[in-house]
């Protein structure tokens, strides 16, 4: 992370903060340079010892203390931009930023926060029940600490608010997903529209010439097909649980495995939730869900990691062909996140024999950790591949001052 000194103030930043159930990230941005002047997290809030790390001016500080609730968790987080720094005044602080899992139908991009949007926020809980009210929490104790500023909501759906309904419609009976709002949202569409958007410039050439494929693949990972600039397609759905196999989700998986488990195995619908969400993907194949670790494993000829890392890649490269068929032509296929940007392994390995494709790797161009856009094809492949590190915070920040008009 690069920070700047005090003698460097920005004219403007952005206070960009993710409120989670248990814990709130924050960053303040510099949305001219990129860089983030701070950023730290709060954990195990409500929890009896919380953790607190505060990165700014070259430095981290750590604090394990009580924190009760959000509210105490972001005067927390206040009191040490005041305590080490950077003074927020002086960062002249334009606007606090939100990151907002669910916007259902109903938002396709930032917004303002204000009464009305804080009850559509909470009207769309059932969708993203562990989400949305630990957002709602944290844009309200932070319009409670910082009045003077306006709050803006990002949502992750945003970009995907418009997926033809072809798409975004799951063939089930019509009146049962209207009546209860069941359709594809996907989700990290802030990461998607920002990479989409950097590759354009990168390549040099108009956003609205270029068919992409988009492989967003951190801890969750997810897929987009994004026909000049606008989302075609994209992995996940209702919630982040469909699509590609990820660090600790299934993806993809036959419906009926529910009914199974459930009528056979006697689990509850909760049990199923949390196999389904937390041990499954890599980890539930392999025991870990680190990408460092599973390769360590597969090295050591383990087969559940070698299993693993196979589905992983199988199902990847299906989502990669299925894409290429909605797009009918592709220009760019980029990687992000945290296994698309380190994992040189993975990406080789997807791309392997997709050359009838038009879609080759340089592996001497592809080898290593990329923290900068890196182009891994060849010169003059039809496809071009690379990396595109994303920054979900950053985008927020610039869509806040979109907003704000800053
Ligand atoms: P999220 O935001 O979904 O939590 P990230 O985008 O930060 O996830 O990605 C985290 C994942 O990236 C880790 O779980 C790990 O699998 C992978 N990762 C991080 N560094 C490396 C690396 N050097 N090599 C391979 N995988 C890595």
């Amino acid at each position: 992370m690069s920070t700047s000194t005090p003698s460097d103030q920005p004219a403007a930043s952005v206070l960009v903060i993710n409120s989670g159930s248990s814990s709130i990230k924050y960053q303040l941005v510099d949305p001219d340079s990129g860089q983030a002047i701070a950023s730290g997290i709060v954990e195990q809030i409500g929890e009896g010892v919380g953790s607190v790390k505060h990165v700014a001016l070259g430095s981290t500080t750590r604090r394990e203390l009580p924190v009760p609730d959000h509210a105490e968790g972001l005067r927390i987080v206040l009191g040490l931009f005041d305590e080490i720094g950077p003074d927020l005044e002086a960062a002249h602080v334009v606007a606090v930023g939100h990151r907002v899992v669910q916007g259902g139908a109903l938002f396709d991009g930032p917004v303002l926060v204000d009464a009305e949007v804080e009850r559509l926020i909470e009207e769309l809980a059932p969708l993203a029940p562990l989400h949305n009210p630990a957002n709602l929490t944290g844009i309200r104790v932070a319009q409670a600490l910082l009045p003077d500023v306006p709050h803006v909501v990002v949502f992750d759906t945003a970009f995907f608010r418009h997926l033809p309904d072809a798409a975004a419609t799951y063939a089930i009976d019509a009146d049962v997903a209207a009546a209860h709002r069941v359709r594809r949202y996907g989700a990290h569409g802030t990461s998607h529209q920002y990479v989409s958007r950097q590759v354009a410039e990168l390549v040099g050439r108009p956003l609205e010439d270029l068919n992409q494929i988009v492989l967003h693949l951190g801890n969750g990972a997810s897929a987009s097909a994004v026909r000049g600039g606008v989302a075609a397609e994209t992995s996940m759905g209702l919630t982040p649980l469909e699509g590609l196999v990820m660090g600790t989700r299934s993806g993809d998986i036959d419906p009926a495995v529910v009914f199974h488990l459930h009528r056979n195995a006697g689990m509850s619908i909760d049990e199923i939730d949390d196999l389904l969400n937390r041990r499954s993907g890599i980890k539930g194949l392999s025991g870990v869900n680190d990408f460092r670790a599973l390769h360590d494993l597969v090295e050591q000829g383990d087969a559940g990691a070698r299993l693993a890392l196979d589905v992983y890649l199988h199902r990847l490269r299906k989502y990669i062909g299925a894409y290429y068929a909605v797009l009918g032509r592709v220009d760019v296929i980029a990687f992000t996140a945290g296994v698309g940007e380190n994992d040189d392994i993975v990406r080789a390995g997807v791309l392997t024999g997709l050359e009838g494709l038009g879609i080759e790797v340089d592996l001497e161009r592809n080898a290593g950790r990329k923290s900068q856009p890196t182009v891994i094809s060849p010169d003059g492949a039809r496809v071009t591949v690379m990396v595109v590190p994303t920054n979900e915070e950053l985008a927020i920040a610039r869509q806040a001052l979109e907003v704000v008009g800053a």
